[in-house]
């Protein structure tokens, strides 16, 4: 049965590599119908700051997958991140990049490397929620859900179980960030308990890049974070030695886009010499994505016996390696030749029919917030005692407990620290004290009489039993826990 999907030419490279992509699922017999949408460049011209004309957001909703070419995102003047906004759209939550060594056809240091990063696609500080309150300081939001952690890690452990891979590894700077990445972490060693058949691991995501980089072979799936599972997978494809060559799929619960993981290559575009493999190897995923496991099969066979025959586009091709230089339309052409055939040095891929990943809805139980302070920014051009005594000068009703800037403790106890103009105020309840909404709003009133410019608050709570916000460098934790033996646990 013929299936519908949605195809975006692009910009730059983009047509000349979807063109020779198409060309070789058409010749493989790929039972698929393509509807084209014009979204990029000309969108962005248009006037559509995300460069989505609302007539190409029907057919995106519409069909369940799209292949897509790279685009160009225009830089600054308000232009939104196209890639971004159809990822956010439509839930598009796991970034999968199989990142697989392909020596001695094209170099890389590392020929047994083959890993397949799994990347949270939506949240971390990708949200894009930053501030300027002060005129030294900008801040962002570093957002990091249960349901969205949950969502990318079992992901993660469905995929190594799908795909027959041994290990997956956790990336995260939980020593650092102890609520975000902690959450994370947290998440991972509870779910990986329901793979018992997989190993699993955890590592500093510092030491786990130098792996990445140095020891791809000690890797097997990794699961990581947005940022750094950006950074990461780049560095896994170039260590694999093939930036140009590898695909990448954007899964949903209910949509998938599968891309290559390079640009639009404006150097090069309209010469005919771009390499299609990105985006043919992110085709061979869509395939398999879609169940079309035979086909998928074919054409990766046949992909990797043209590599294997020395039939290469510029970007890798090297005269001890390689035998014919060729363009876009030849290298497609050639892969079309070698249809039936398989690579005899490389390995042969065999794609088994499988069903697409389906995540449970979990259920979430409420929980019990105790509120023990709140956290004032104020904007000023001061000093940390200069600050304190106009605070206390308010009365608060909460007792101001200590004064950090940038993350540091300056008052009391002060430090050598340089201090900007954004102060971040921590008022703490004492044990028998009560505080609420209504609390927070007078010691606010207060802060205004004093003509004190406070900019964000952030709530400090105890989330059953425990402590839910992060202790300030050099602020003394046995205060806290004297707060929280006061308080009821659940
Ligand atoms: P790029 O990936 O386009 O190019 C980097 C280098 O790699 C260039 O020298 C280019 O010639 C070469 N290259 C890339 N793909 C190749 C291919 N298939 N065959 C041969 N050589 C290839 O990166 P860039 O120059 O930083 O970005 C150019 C544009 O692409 C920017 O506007 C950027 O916003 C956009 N971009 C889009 C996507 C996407 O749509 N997913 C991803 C990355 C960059």
């Amino acid at each position: 049965m013929m299936q519908r999907i949605t195809v975006a030419f692009g910009d730059g490279i983009g047509p000349e590599i979807m063109r020779a992509t198409l060309e070789i699922l058409e010749a493989a017999d790929v039972p698929l119908a393509y509807d084209v949408i014009e979204i990029g460049a000309k969108a962005y011209e248009q006037g559509y700051d995300n460069g989505i004309p609302p007539e190409a957001w029907e057919t995106l909703y519409k069909n369940p997958v799209i292949l897509k070419a790279p685009i160009r995102t225009p830089q600054g003047g308000g232009y939104k991140s196209l890639n971004v906004t159809i990822r956010k759209r439509l839930g598009l939550f796991a970034n999968v990049r199989p990142c697989r060594a392909l020596t001695p056809f094209v170099h890389s240091q590392f020929p047994n490397m083959d890993i397949v990063i799994v990347r949270e696609n939506e949240e971390d500080l990708y949200t894009g929620i930053e501030y300027q309150q002060s005129a030294q300081v900008v801040q962002a939001l570093k957002v990091v859900s249960v349901p969205g952690s949950e969502a990318i890690i079992r992901f993660a452990f469905e995929y190594a179980r799908l795909y027959g891979r041994k290990k997956v590894t956790c990336m995260t700077k939980d020593n650092i960030m102890k609520q975000t990445d902690g959450l994370f972490h947290k998440l991972f060693e509870r779910i990986a308990k329901d793979y018992p058949e997989i190993e699993h691991e955890h590592k500093i995501i510092d030491i786990g890049s130098a792996f990445v980089a140095a020891r791809p072979y000690d890797l097997d799936v990794v699961v990581t974070l947005n940022l750094y599972g950006d950074i990461i997978s780049d560095i896994a494809a170039l260590v694999a030695g093939s930036v140009g060559l590898s695909g990448s799929a954007n899964i949903g619960r209910t949509h998938a886009m599968f891309e290559a993981i390079h640009g639009t290559a404006p150097d090069i575009a309209g010469k005919g010499i771009a390499n299609p493999s990105g985006l043919l190897n992110a085709a061979i995923m869509m395939l398999v994505h879609l169940g079309l496991t035979q086909h998928a099969t074919l054409i990766h066979n046949a992909w990797l016996k043209t590599i294997e025959d020395g039939i290469h586009t510029g970007d890798i091709y090297r005269t001890h390696q390689s035998k014919r230089l060729v363009g876009t339309a030849e290298f497609a052409q050639a892969v079309i030749e070698r249809l039936g055939e398989e690579p005899k040095q490389l390995k042969a891929v065999r794609y088994e029919k499988t069903t697409p990943i389906q995540l449970p809805q979990p259920v979430y139980e409420p929980v019990q917030k105790t509120l023990v302070g709140v956290d004032v920014f104020i904007s000023k051009y001061t000093t940390a005692e200069q600050l304190a005594e106009q605070i206390q000068q308010s009365n608060p009703p909460i007792p101001l407990k200590l004064i950090a800037n940038r993350g540091m403790q300056v008052y009391p106890d002060s430090s050598t620290t340089f201090c900007t103009d954004l102060w971040h105020c921590r008022f703490v309840k004492t044990p028998e004290q009560v505080v609420d909404h209504q609390t927070v709003i007078t010691l606010l009133q207060q802060l205004a009489e004093q003509s004190l410019d406070f900019v964000k608050i952030e709530h400090l709570y105890y989330i059953n039993g425990k402590r839910a916000y992060a202790l300030v460098q050099g602020e003394k934790e046995e205060d806290f826990f004297a707060v929280a033996d006061k308080m009821p646990h659940p």
